[in-house]
Parts: structure tokens; sequence; C-alpha cells
């Protein structure tokens, strides 16, 4: 067997020579002039890649900052009102890497954050309805279901059908996503920053606009406008990430149409039980197993049941989901408020008591609420750069994944932002300037998407 294991000597000039590197580039690090980084939403994707990006403090130079700036409150979308549903082999081509980055990163994560809603979690496929035979009428659903019996929960004591599994709970978790979001902005917020440090701070307003000055080539980012209280204010900035979930859109205009970010806000309800109480009042656990159901015709409904571990029972798939255009979300729907439907929340009950006995006796609604899930035309979020621009990125779209997918997201914007490319996925598919026709591209030289291949000679 061959080593290369090095002399005493080697070992000397080896470290000499990594010392000599780090040095070089620590005073390289001193020596250049502090980033601003300016992240547009405080979102699950916005306050994630805010988080990766200090988590990496050591890259920055001195007195650099981070920024998010906020229009309504923390987590106040989606990303307060999602179900917080992830699944490490349900990515599909493209996705797979986020799908499986994302997973594995969640429980190192909740761990370093002392997240106390995540949990894996069984996954079972219902099907609404009645039992397949007769005989089934008479039996309970465990006992339709033996081989299933330890994942089949208490409360799914109603009429339903068939049952299969998609998870056993070794590749299938959940999140209160609201709570991963608390958690990383208050690290961020308590963080030490002293003598230079990089510092962190939460700014409530509504982007309106970014500054740039012409650079060699390309337009350099100086500064992100918003309004607060009705007056207008500039944020300094080298860099800025634009996280605004289904509103990202409205960056068409800020980048003066650069990149085209075609958006669908697909806005849904959602509702969530209150947790069930002994007969002296305590908290009674409730088993943890999440559905997917079936189609349920009698009720327009395709249920998705989350059991959380603070005993709430989250539901979304209710139907009747309403499609907000581009030029809508540009305008700014749905961002102050966000109105659940009525008729959802009767049909979701309906369908929910019709599965559930223990709820149809007992349960009680705690919150109805809705929000919208930002969808490109292809289901692709945008990641990546703005063509024409140096120091501007979008990070959006994420469809109905984008609570899974937040930490592998917030690591591969980090690494493209401070390092100049993405090492942890091929962002490739998800360039924002995919519906950009070639026209409407800024910046010198030859481009493939916004990624710059060099000038055309
Ligand atoms: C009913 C439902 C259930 C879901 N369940 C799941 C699930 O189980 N698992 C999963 O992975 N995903 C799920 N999703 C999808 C997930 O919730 C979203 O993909 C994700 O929350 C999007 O996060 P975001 O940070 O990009 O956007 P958002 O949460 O929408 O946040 C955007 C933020 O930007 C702010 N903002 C907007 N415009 C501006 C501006 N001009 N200036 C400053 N701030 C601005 C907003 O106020 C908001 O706080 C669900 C979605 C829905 C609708």
């Amino acid at each position: 067997m061959i080593t290369h294991a090095l002399s005493p000597v080697h070992t000397r000039l080896a470290s000499f020579s990594s010392l000599r590197a780090a040095t070089t580039t620590t005073l390289q690090m001193s020596a250049a002039p502090p980033r601003h980084i300016v992240v547009i939403g405080a979102g699950i994707q916005g306050t994630s890649v805010a988080y990766q990006l200090h988590k990496r403090s050591a890259s920055f130079p001195p007195h650099s900052s981070i920024t998010i700036l906020e229009s309504q409150a923390v987590a106040s979308a989606a990303s307060g009102k999602g179900g917080g549903f992830m699944a490490r082999s349900w990515g599909n081509g493209v996705t797979t890497g986020l799908h499986e980055l994302g997973f594995d990163m969640y429980e190192e994560l909740c761990a370093e954050l002392n997240v106390q809603s995540y949990r894996k979690l069984p996954v079972l496929s219902v099907a609404p309805g009645r039992p397949p035979s007769n005989k089934g009428n008479q039996q309970s659903v465990k006992e339709r279901n033996p081989s299933l019996s330890d994942v089949i929960p208490d409360w799914l004591d109603g009429s339903v059908g068939r049952i299969s599994p998609l998870g056993l709970g070794e590749d299938t978790a959940q999140v209160t996503p609201k709570e991963f979001v608390e958690k990383m902005m208050d690290r961020m917020m308590n963080a030490n920053c002293s003598d230079g440090g990089l510092s962190f701070k939460l700014v409530m307003g509504t982007c309106t606009g970014i500054d740039y000055e012409e650079g060699d080539g390309s337009k350099s980012i100086t500064g992100v406008r918003y309004t607060a209280n009705d007056k207008e204010h500039t944020l300094e900035a080298s860099d800025v990430i634009v996280s605004a979930g289904p509103w990202s859109c409205k960056a068409e205009h800020w980048f003066e149409n650069s990149v085209q970010l075609p958006m669908e806000g697909v806005k849904s309800t959602s509702i969530v039980w209150k947790p069930p109480l002994d007969h002296e009042g305590k908290l009674k656990s409730v088993d943890a197993t999440a559905l997917f159901c079936g189609e349920d015709e009698r009720f327009g409904t395709h249920l998705e049941v989350y059991p959380r571990p603070d005993g709430t029972v989250y539901i979304c798939g209710i139907g009747g989901s309403d499609y907000i255009s581009t030029s809508d979300l540009q305008s700014s729907a749905f961002l102050s408020s966000c109105p659940p439907k009525p008729d959802r929340v009767t049909a979701a009950t309906s369908a929910f008591h019709a599965m559930s006995n223990t709820y149809a006796q007992k349960g009680e609604l705690q919150t109805v609420q809705a929000c919208m899930r930002p969808c490109p035309p292809d289901a692709l979020p945008y990641m990546g750069t703005v063509p024409g621009y140096s120091g501007a990125y979008i990070n959006a779209g994420h469809n109905c994944w984008g609570i899974a997918w937040a930490p592998a997201c917030g690591r591969a914007m980090a690494e493209l932002v401070l390092d100049g490319e993405c090492a942890c996925l091929d962002l490739n598919p998800f360039d924002p300037a995919r519906f950009t026709t070639s026209s409407k591209r800024g910046g010198r030289g030859r481009k493939k998407g916004s990624l710059s291949v060099g000038e055309q000679w």
C-alpha cells in the first residue's frame, strides 16, 4: 500500500503555506470593501437565505451587513400558513437535489435552532368515501388494515376507502414553518457582532425599487428603495436578493424589464383544529400520521392532513383555489390581507368529519386562513442572477415545496452570493431569465440564460 504521509519538515511547510494562504485571504478580506446585502421578504425563503449567509460570517469583509426588508410581518404569508410537510424522495428530475438537501439540512438546523415542531412522521394515502366492501362497514379502519394498524391514527375512525402507505417516517417529516422562520430570525438578531463583525437587522417597509450605477458592462447595485409610514427611504446595498414570494414578479419593474418573471399566485384556504383536552382539561396527544386524501367528489376536496406536535391538526388541499395573475400580483394583490373562503371551510370541515368521528363529535376549529403559493409557468423556482446587473439575485417561486426546500435554497443562494457559484446544487434549470426574451436582457457579452459565457468576438 502506498501512503502519502508527510515528513515533519513537509508538514511544517504545508502548514506554513496554508497559514500564509489563510493570512493572505484574511488580509485580502480586511482590505475588501464591506458588503451590504439586502434580502427582500421575511418569508421562509428570504430568511433562510439570510440565515445561511449569516452562518458564513467569516466570508465577509469587516463592517459588512445583512438586512431583511419585510413589508408586513415575519412569516406573515404562506411561510406562516403553509403545511410544513417535506419528503426526501419525492423529487422529480431537476428538483431531486432540492428535496434531498433540504430534508437532510432540516434535521441538523432544527437541532441547532431548538425547533420544537420538527419531527419525522409516517404518511398514508387515503381514499375518501365508504369502505371498499360491505363487510368493511362493520369493521374499524384499523381492523380492515391490520398491516398498517400501527400507523393508522386513532382519530381516523370514520368512513374511508382504501388506505396505503406513502412513507413510514424515514424520509417524510414536518415542521411548523412559522416557528422555523422565527427561530432563524431570533438567532440572527441575537448574534454578537462586536469589532466590526457582520451585523444583521430586520427593517419593516415595502420595497419600491433598486438603485444602481453603471459599471463596466453591467449595472452595480447601490441601494434598495422602500416606503415605511408613508415616507421614502433607501438602504445602502452592494447586493440584493429578491425573495418576496409571489410578489417577486414586481422585480421585473425594479430591474427595468431586464428579467421577466411570470408568476401565478395560487390562493388557497386552510384550517387548523384545536388540540383535544381530556376531562381534566389537560392536553391529549394526537397520533402523528399525515394523510394525503384522494379527490372527494362530495365536497370538492383532496385533503392533506398534518397533525402537529402541539396537538393541533392542520388541513389544506381544500379545493376551490383562486389563480392570481402576474399583473395583479404586481399591484400587490392579497399582500396586506388574504381572506379565507367560508364555503371552502365548510367543505373541508364536512370532508374531515366524514373521515373522523372523533373530530365530528368533539373537534373545534382554531384557525381559518388563506395564503398563496408562488408558481412560475413551469412550476420550477427562480434561483440565480439578474442579467445585466452585478449583485442582483432572485430566489422565489418555490410553488408547493417552498418550505421543504428552504434550507437548500438558502445554502445555494449564499454560495452564489459569496463564492460566485453554487456548489451544492445545479441552478441552471432555475435560471430566473429562462422566460426572458434575449432582446430584453441587459449587459454586454454572450449569455446563456443569466450565466455569462464570455465576450463574443
Ligand atoms: C395552503 C398551502 C400549503 C402549503 N404547504 C406546504 C408544505 O406542506 N410544504 C412545503 O414545502 N410547502 C408548502 N406550501 C408552499 C410554501 O408555503 C411556499 O412555497 C413558501 O412559503 C414560499 O415562501 P416565500 O418565503 O418564498 O414566500 P412568502 O411566504 O409569500 O413570503 C414572502 C414575503 O415577502 C414579503 N413581501 C412581498 N412584497 C414585498 C415588498 N415589496 N417589500 C418587502 N417585502 C415584501 C411578504 O410580506 C412576505 O412576508 C404551501 C402553500 C400553501 C398555499
